[in-house]
């Protein structure tokens, strides 16, 4: 039986699916709801379904968008749709709209190649990449995978795949940890890593 009454219990559960929260922390939250006004709770629980509700993959890059259809990058005139940056997550493309300079737009992979967790070149949008580059319309690809085991065997896979297209592929240069995410760089190493990056191919 669990040591809380059912209502508590409950949202605890939810809390323990986030990432990092445990038992402890997310009876700390539980609590802390607890002592929410009612707006303050209706809010949070709309802002919850809201992210559900509002926020559309890009059919283009499959970044978010908070409108249906292109998001702002992919239907913008300033950013240089010839340059496609590719990278594992949506949230990726966050991080790396941090360094300034870059004008080119995204590709989301929607993950990395994984072996052991059964992830294959289908489960990714490898092919939808595929059509952009056939498209014509574009010069180059940035390969910006984590540079973990997975993200070194997504970027060689890409790599291969993009050889028979007359487009350079080039990946970030290590600025950031190995091991590391790119999510947790700050932005001078993410501004180098682009730098610096390598050409598999020009
Ligand atoms: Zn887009």
């Amino acid at each position: 039986m669990s040591e809380y009454i059912a209502p508590i219990q409950r949202l605890i559960e939810e809390f323990r699916k986030l990432p990092g929260v445990g038992v402890k922390t997310a009876a700390r939250y539980a609590f802390s709801v607890l002592n929410f006004t009612d707006d303050d709770a209706a809010r949070f629980a709309d802002a919850i379904n809201g992210i559900k509700r509002d926020v559309y993959k890009c059919p283009i890059c499959f970044g978010l968008s908070s409108n249906i259809g292109k998001c702002d990058i992919c239907a913008s005139d300033n950013r240089d749709h010839s340059l496609i940056c590719v990278v594992e997550n949506a949230k990726d493309v966050v991080t790396m709209e941090r360094v300034r300079g870059y004008k080119g737009v995204y590709h989301v992979l929607g993950g990395a190649l994984s072996p052991l967790d059964n992830i294959t070149p289908d489960d990714l949008n490898f092919s939808e990449l595929l059509s952009r580059v056939e498209g014509g319309e574009v010069s180059e690809v940035v390969i910006a995978t984590n540079p973990t085991p997975n993200g070194d065997t997504t970027a060689t896979y890409l790599a291969r795949i993009l050889d028979k297209y007359d487009v350079k592929v080039s990946r970030l240069a290590y600025g950031i940890p190995v091991g590391g995410d790119i999510e947790y760089a700050d932005e001078v190493t993410l501004h180098r890593a682009m730098e610096g990056r390598r050409y598999y191919k020009e």
